[in-house]
């Protein structure tokens, strides 16, 4: 019971602070992938290489957290993880007013990956953390546009009040949002043992995938921190790309490290289209 109490002080805490400004500086400088691929004729497609892969134009991601108005008991740097409902509409109508279209995780994977070719003006809606909010305000606003997102979910939180309930989970799905992961807990993946590998990817991987019937092939860091040397585990886990924050991309793994934008909720619509510009190239 001490502990539930522990981690339901951890969840409050974190709600509003999925992100970290000390970012994990991360230079791989080696460039070996697909080492082994063989040329041969009757392969059914062929995979990038990383060079290839970062060579391509970026699609841009943005990443939501809480959808709500503010409080006056909400931090400054609260707010950028805050974006009221107003904003929000804004902000999504903007989208679909500037000709952006929702692709899902795996059609950008298969851009990446295998070169397919997107629609025009592709953009990934992301939401972190598992927040009843965005089910009842951001899905509707989605709707409207035809928009699909992806909801990372930190399955400790499935069912607590202001969190997202099983059965608002699998209706997502069921409507062609996506299903990802986002961890257990939310511990941060830099600091992974290797129970944590159970605990924190295969456990929640097995949650996600009983309660939508799909298989879960995506995943969010914590606090958008990662490290090079333990990517490549998260492919052996089943994943097949890995969302990390507005940081440089790794380039050994790119898969595993695409970029994401978070939109403040301070943002006007014409800010958050300018970032999306600067940011994604
Ligand atoms: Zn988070």
């Amino acid at each position: 019971m001490k502990l539930f109490l522990n981690l339901a002080a951890g969840l409050m805490l974190l709600a509003s602070a999925c992100t970290n400004s000390g970012q994990s500086k991360t230079s791989s400088t080696s460039v070996n992938s697909d080492k082994d691929t063989v040329e041969a004729n009757d392969a059914p497609k062929k995979e990038a290489t990383a060079a290839e892969i970062l060579s391509r134009k970026e699609v841009p991601v943005l990443c939501y957290h809480q959808i709500r108005d503010w409080k006056a008991s909400d931090s400054k740097r609260a707010h950028d993880d805050i974006i009221p409902p107003a904003n929000f509409k804004q902000h999504i109508k903007m989208l679909a007013d500037s000709g952006y279209h929702t692709i899902l995780p795996d059609q950008l994977y298969d851009y990446l990956n295998y070169g397919t070719k997107l629609p025009e003006k592709p953009i990934i809606i992301s939401f972190d953390d598992t927040d009843l909010d965005q089910f009842t305000v951001a899905a509707p606003e989605l709707k409207k546009y035809g928009f699909k997102g992806v909801f990372f979910i930190m399955t400790v939180s499935i069912g607590r009040p202001r969190y997202m309930s099983k059965a608002q989970i699998k209706t997502l799905s069921n409507e062609g949002h996506v299903i990802a992961s986002h961890t257990w807990n939310h511990k941060n993946f830099t600091q992974f043992t290797d129970e944590d590998w159970e605990i924190q990817i295969d456990k929640p991987t097995k949650t996600l995938e009983t309660i939508t019937g799909k298989k879960v092939e995506y995943f969010a860091y914590p606090y958008g921190v990662w490290k090079p040397e333990t990517l490549h585990k998260l492919k052996e886990h089943g994943f097949k790309a890995a969302f990390i924050l507005s940081t440089k991309r790794d380039e050994t793994n790119p898969l595993f490290t695409i970029r994401r934008i978070i939109d403040p909720g301070r943002y006007t619509a014409k800010n958050l289209y300018q970032s999306i510009n600067k940011s994604f190239k």
